[in-house]
């Protein structure tokens, strides 16, 4: 280890390397800072801008994904009864979000939430009989708890048409068709509130953000890490040492976790797939249409290619967006490398990425059927959620990649998962962030639990009760407290400009 120093020119100590400037290494700045302001920090960032990876406005859809729409939150269970326990979790998630967001809007943090966040209504839309019927018994099941309270069920294309004109207008076919509306959803531009969090942060003392700069290797040594870092810029080589890594890269996080050596990081492997959107940026139509209308997933299409028609604020500037449509790309990062997946194998993950890929067969000529679309197949897609959709009214936007995550299975040999998976050494000094769903709108409960995880003595010294004040509903179930969900929604609806919920029964 000291021989690999020596030769170097200096080599900087800090207390905390976050690699990646995205929303997951924002929100735990923010967080690690807010409880123990003398920490040092370096965010070490390969691109020349903050959030230009999946958490940029047009990489990712921008819901704040609360299952008040997201079908794929509530599967059938093998009875036909629908399993709600998902969408609780992630609707309290994400309150828990808006309570640590709402908490920086007052301490003056983020001082206009309009800059990142919009009351937005959700509905989920559904034809045929047989979804018809899944949806009315989704729409029962999600309105025993309370954090689903003021959703709407109709059939009745009258009130469809209400709630979303572009998606009824045009329609003519008589098969039955129904929705679920809640106009408590919110649309986040997760690029703004990341640069909203880092630049804040950079006025701090003991915090950096190092643009260009790219984390190329980690090594352990004693107390911690030596992280070496190349300027690309300047082509110089760097090294810091530090007693903890966060490896919030996005894509990479994957490589960088095998490059650790850290035996819990052993049988994972990485699935990118990309994504494409259609946008619309008509004033015209954009203000005919005030909603995310989420559908269900076609036959094996992954779950988060579930499609939506959506209305997007960014930049001040409202559009609209349908898809994602998928893709195959063996890149890991939008500007990563061709040769970033074939470069992840190794000899501890290929019996699992073999045997996950074996399993998903039906996935990849699903992806491949995606690939070989034109616009005129994406448009055909894109009516059957607006069925007067004009061709030249719609452009192709490229989205964000996703690596999905495949993970050792001793029963399996290897599974693809979709959702997201915190890996964390034994000794909590380093970390890394894999998969992508339901991502942003749960980083601040995926971050809460990295702090619990890597920093428990620290917990123990009184950050849990600073953690409390920052989101109080930390450790504590919303769905079984109304008296606490009706407390923090008031307070976090109404400091970042949402609408406000009655508790009147739908
Ligand atoms: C198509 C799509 C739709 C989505 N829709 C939604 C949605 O509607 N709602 C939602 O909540 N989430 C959504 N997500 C998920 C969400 O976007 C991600 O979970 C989230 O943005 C991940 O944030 P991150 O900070 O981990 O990664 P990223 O934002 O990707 O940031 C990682 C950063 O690390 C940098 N980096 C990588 N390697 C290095 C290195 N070696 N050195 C230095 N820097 C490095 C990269 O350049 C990048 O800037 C979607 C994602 C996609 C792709």
């Amino acid at each position: 280890m000291l021989r690999f120093m020596r030769g170097m020119s200096s080599t900087e100590k800090v207390d905390l390397v976050f690699v990646g400037a995205g929303i997951m290494s924002a929100t735990l700045a923010t967080l690690v800072k807010a409880l123990d302001p003398s920490l040092t920090i370096n965010v070490y960032e390969r691109l020349g801008d903050m959030a230009q990876e999946s958490s940029n406005a047009w990489n990712n859809a921008g819901t704040g994904h609360t299952a008040l729409c997201e079908l794929n939150y509530t599967p059938a269970k093998p009875d036909g009864s629908i399993d709600i326990w998902k969408a609780i979790k992630i609707n309290e998630h994400f309150e828990q979000s808006k309570q640590f967001w709402s908490y920086l809007v007052r301490e003056g943090v983020l001082p206009d939430p309009g800059a990142f966040i919009h009351p937005m209504s959700h509905m989920s839309f559904v034809r045929g009989a047989a979804d018809v019927a899944y949806l009315k018994k989704r729409h029962l099941a999600l309105c025993t708890s309370p954090l689903f309270s003021n959703m709407h069920y109709s059939e009745d294309r009258g009130r469809l048409t209400e709630w979303a004109p572009l998606t009824m207008e045009g329609r003519e076919s008589p098969e039955p068709v129904a929705a679920t509306h809640s106009k408590f959803g919110s649309d986040v531009d997760f690029g703004s509130l990341t640069r909203g969090l880092l630049e804040n942060m950079s006025k701090q003392e003991g915090f950096r953000v190092c643009l260009q700069h790219q984390v190329e290797h980690l090594e352990r040594i004693q107390g911690g890490w030596l992280v070496r870092i190349k300027d690309l810029v300047t082509k110089e080589d760097k090294e810091v040492r530090t007693q903890f890594v966060f490896l919030g890269a996005g894509g990479y996080a994957l490589p960088l976790l095998q490059k650790s050596g850290i035996p819990e990081g052993h049988g994972f492997g990485g699935f990118p797939v990309s994504g494409m959107w259609l946008r619309c940026d008509k004033p015209e139509l954009a203000v005919r249409h005030r909603a995310k209308v989420y559908g269900k997933a076609g036959p094996s299409a992954p779950p988060m290619s579930v499609p939506h028609l959506d209305t997007r604020v960014i930049d001040g500037q409202t559009s609209l967006l349908f898809g994602p449509f998928a893709g195959f790309s063996t890149r890991y990062l939008k500007s990563g490398s061709l040769l970033d997946f074939p470069a992840s194998l190794r000899p501890n993950n290929l019996m699992p990425m073999i045997s996950a890929g074996a399993q998903n067969v039906p996935l990849t000529q699903y992806l491949i059927g995606q690939v070989m679309q034109s616009k005129h197949d994406r448009m055909e897609a894109l009516r059957e959620y607006m069925p007067l959709a004009r061709d030249d009214d719609w452009r192709i936007q490229q989205a964000g990649q996703r690596v999905q995550v495949i993970k050792k299975c001793p029963r399996r040999g290897g599974i693809l998962q979709f959702g997201t998976e915190l890996v964390t050494a034994e000794d909590g000094s380093i970390a890394a962030m894999l998969g992508a769903s339901p991502g942003a709108s749960t980083a601040v409960s995926i971050m809460i639990e990295l702090v619990e995880q890597c920093f428990d003595q620290r917990l123990a010294k009184g950050w849990q009760s600073r953690l409390r004040e920052m989101v109080p509903s930390h450790r504590q179930s919303l769905n079984d407290d109304l008296a606490l969900l009706k407390h923090v929604r008031q307070q976090s609806n109404e400091l970042l400009g949402l609408r406000q919920h009655s508790y009147v029964a739908a």
